[in-house]
């Protein structure tokens, strides 16, 4: 067994599985083909046990990949889960069992950025277009185990349905908010969307709030209870 011979360096912000699959593919592999080699089981995402092996295996430093994979621990009593630096409280906040791309960003700078992991981002805001998570040409759901960042299991590459549906800019305003809070050291002006939020709010507290009450147009609105998956994120 041996290392990957073509070695790619990774890119700022980058998806520690975006990483690795660009590195497998440029090196004629996937992540299948590699989990076999590497003698480690594959589902649909790299276990939090097992990136010691890949990150050897793609030559990549072992934290810089463990900062980008969510790894699980016992925390105060519940499982949380750690990523970009920040705690999760469930699995149920990544998006790693059904990636999501920007087609725009992908054939632009031929790599995945680590917002698309989160379940609260479904957009780009520099592209102001909708991820996509599904295949335009087969219908099937997005996979790691695909031929390359921009290919689908069906070897096509990966596009967005055209015309897109309109975005709309509260929630172009949360992605850049996230985007901000996942990938920036030191204090965060609070957004004045976010008004009325602890500032010390984690972002899948804020994640939380949000699916629960939806968000603010205007000042002293009473927000209606909605339910999870509906209103913000559509
Ligand atoms: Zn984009
Ligand atoms: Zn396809």
């Amino acid at each position: 067994m041996h290392q990957l011979p073509i070695r790619v360096l990774p890119a700022e912000h980058e998806s520690g599985h975006g990483f690795v699959l660009r590195a497998l593919t440029r090196n004629g592999l996937n992540f299948s083909r590699a989990a076999a080699w590497l003698n480690l089981p594959w589902k649909t995402a790299i276990r939090d046990t097992d990136v010691r092996q890949w990150s050897w295996a793609v030559r990549v430093d072992s934290d810089w990949l463990d900062h980008r994979i969510p790894s699980s621990r016992q925390h105060e009593g519940h499982m949380s889960y750690g990523f970009m630096g920040s705690r999760w409280r469930g699995a149920h906040s990544f998006r790693l069992r059904n990636p999501q791309v920007c087609t725009a960003c992908i054939r632009e700078r031929q790599y995945c950025s680590a917002t698309w992991d989160l379940m609260g981002v479904c957009l780009c805001a520099t592209h102001r277009i909708h991820l996509t998570d599904t295949c335009f040409h087969c219908r099937k759901p997005l996979q790691w185990n695909r031929p390359g960042i921009d290919l689908c299991t069906c070897k096509r590459y990966l596009t967005h349905a055209a015309p897109q549906a309109p975005v709309d800019d509260r929630v172009v305003r949360w992605v850049e908010w996230v985007s901000m809070r996942l990938t920036e050291i030191g204090p965060f002006a609070h957004d004045p969307l976010l008004a009325g939020l602890p500032p010390e709010l984690s972002i899948d507290g804020t994640y939380k709030v949000l699916l629960a009450f939806g968000l603010k147009t205007k000042e002293h609105e009473v927000l209606p209870a909605t339910v999870w998956g509906r209103a913000l994120i559509a």
